[in-house]
């Protein structure tokens, strides 16, 4: 059994988080694992968005990933390491979304037990789509917050392996191989743009994109939920004061420190967009792609946006982080006028 340690951030770790940073051959020793238990996901030019910004447009499709979205890399990387005495009690986290799934995808792939908790009022479609993968669910609290601490509290009193959301170096190191199979299909990329919420992606394709070729890496995060921005701009761990973006792939209250520290040192331009923005590339990626992609996706392409006049004849690769967006509000977004 293990009790909380002091975190150099506002959230909880336990004595077997590693605090240090990932590097790029961590990335690479996680290859293996990510290779043998999910697809390779396709890297595709887009014919509209190279049109639209007189550029060679790549869309890296991590939402073709079995979960829909990335972070399940991690997960894999993450739990194919565990501790064996954590195989029998298993792994638990607090998640309303991606994070939750991957971890259940991760457990029923290596056979360890998975709880993941949920706020009371979580979208019954998540909830089922995690227990799918073979993971119980425990609904607790109101807001995200009360579910994280009862994981917490779970892990301290029955010996599951708590797993951090953003403090994890097996977790970066997972995600990070999409970077990998990106410079490997495409060096010559000149740019960037990634959505940023806990920072664990960013964090990733700078340890590889940014490290293994000339690209530019950008970090993209919505103004409504700005915490790793100021983090990263301002070189401290406090949570920001607002965060009440829809896309929950990226509503991130408290930075993490670990991908602060991957990002302060590697990430070389962080931009924020509006909520309207990133509705907006919603939107458009379904009409001009047919792809269905989730607000935090679209940030990216927001960010695109803003940097339209250097992007000009350049090559850039835009990751389609995940694909998990309502059907209520998918709708919304489509049926608006233009
Ligand atoms: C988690 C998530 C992000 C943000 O990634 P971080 O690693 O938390 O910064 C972006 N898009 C989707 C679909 C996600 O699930």
């Amino acid at each position: 059994m293990y009790e909380p340690v002091d975190s150099p951030d506002e959230t909880t770790l336990f004595p077997y988080h590693d605090r240090t940073p990932p590097t790029t051959a961590d990335v690479i020793r996680a290859r293996r694992a990510v290779e043998e238990y999910l697809p390779r996901t396709p890297l595709v030019r887009s014919e509209a968005l190279s049109a639209e910004f007189d550029a060679d447009v790549y869309l890296k499709r991590e939402d073709t990933l079995p979960t829909g979205a990335f972070k399940v890399r991690g997960g894999v990387r993450l739990v194919s390491q565990l501790a064996s005495e954590f195989q029998d009690p298993g792994v638990i986290t607090a998640s309303t979304g991606n994070h939750g799934q991957s971890i259940a995808y991760a457990g029923r792939v290596f056979d360890v037990p998975v709880t993941i908790v949920v706020p009371e009022d979580a979208n019954p479609s998540k909830a089922t789509a995690i227990e799918r993968f073979g993971a119980s669910v425990v609904f607790h609290g109101e807001a995200f917050d009360d579910a994280r601490e009862r994981a917490e509290t779970m892990a301290a009193e029955q010996g599951y392996r708590y797993v951090h959301s953003g403090n994890e170096p097996l977790l970066v190191a997972g995600v990070g191989t999409a970077g990998l199979e990106l410079v490997e299909e495409c060096p010559e990329i000149d740019y960037l743009f990634c959505p940023v919420g806990g920072g664990s992606s960013a964090a990733g394709y700078c340890l590889t994109v940014g490290e293994l070729s000339e690209a530019t890496v950008v970090g993209v995060q919505s103004e409504a939920a700005p915490a790793m921005y100021h983090a990263w701009s301002e070189g401290h761990l406090e949570p920001a004061k607002r965060m009440d973006t829809f896309a929950e792939g990226i509503a991130t209250r408290v930075p993490f420190y670990l991908t602060t520290s991957v990002l302060r040192d590697r990430l070389e331009e962080f931009r924020l967009v509006s909520e309207s923005a990133i509705e907006r590339g919603v939107k458009d990626l379904f009409t001009e792609e047919t792809i269905v992609a989730e607000g935090a996706s679209a940030t990216s392409l927001a960010g695109m946006r803003q940097r339209r006049e250097e992007l000009r004849g350049k090559t850039v690769a835009l990751p389609i982080s995940g694909r998990n967006l309502s059907p209520e509000r998918f709708q919304r977004i489509i049926g608006t006028e233009p």
